[in-house]
């Protein structure tokens, strides 16, 4: 396999036995297999780093993550919530009262991305507290009309 490119590289040499085995000839603990799923499953962290971490090559972990069929999370490239405009706009919106009955095609409408991008910085900016639990998981604008006109008339009631 040529070296020095970035990713995760090619194809491992899988032929999907029991994970046991397959750990024990990829060299990668027993004990160690739960942390290294999670690792893989919910972080972006890449194959190579991972494989320092478990003292295994990248291309161990990459043909394990594949005999497990692990969807890896998107990493944009350097991205960041701070400097990030997207993620600075979604803040933004999920700062506005009631913002969990924002429906999310209106969130998405209203920062003009597409699905797995929305989920991806959505999903972060969940991760690191920074917006509520609820926010962006409203799916039905039929129900974010309801409540807009529900709220209005709360509202118009206690201004009186
Ligand atoms: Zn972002």
């Amino acid at each position: 396999m040529k070296k020095g490119h970035g990713g995760c590289g090619g194809p491992g040499d899988e032929e999907a036995g029991k994970t046991g085995m397959l750990m024990k000839r990829w060299g990668i603990l027993r004990g160690e297999q739960d942390n290294l799923l999670k690792d893989l499953k919910e972080s972006a962290v890449s194959c190579e780093k991972l494989g320092k971490k478990y003292g295994v090559s990248r291309q161990a972990i990459y043909a394990f993550s594949k005999s497990q069929e692990i969807k890896r999370p998107l990493k944009p490239r350097g991205h960041q919530t701070k400097e990030c405009r997207l993620c600075q706009k979604l803040i933004q919106i999920s700062k506005k009262p009631h913002s969990e009955f924002i429906s999310f095609q209106t969130i998405r409408k209203e920062t003009g991305t597409s699905r797995g991008k929305y989920y991806y910085h959505l999903q972060t900016l969940r991760n690191g507290g920074l917006v509520n639990e609820k926010f962006g998981r409203l799916r039905s604008i039929r129900a974010e009309k309801a409540y807009v006109i529900y709220t209005l008339r709360i509202d118009s009631r206690t201004a009186q």
